[in-house]
């Protein structure tokens, strides 16, 4: 698996680190998405899956068959 953002498309909301803060966080001066990693273990999948899901701006991109 293997996750890319597009911070431009980011607005904020948060949901991502709020479902897999092992794996996004936001930045701590624009509140903005930043991975803490591109390709998480295999037991942070459903976390990372449900983040996507969950964003309201489609910013996160998952590729389940990369990393
Ligand atoms: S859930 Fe989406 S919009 Fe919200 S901080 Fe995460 S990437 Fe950005």
């Amino acid at each position: 698996m293997k996750i890319t953002v597009d911070r431009d498309r980011c607005v904020g909301a948060g949901m991502c680190a709020m479902t897999a803060g092992e794996v996004f966080e936001q930045h701590e001066e624009d509140g903005r998405v930043v991975l803490r990693m591109t390709e998480p273990p295999a037991q942070l999948t459903d976390d990372v899956a449900e983040a996507e899901q969950l964003c309201p701006s489609r910013a996160i991109t998952v590729d389940p068959a990369a990393g």
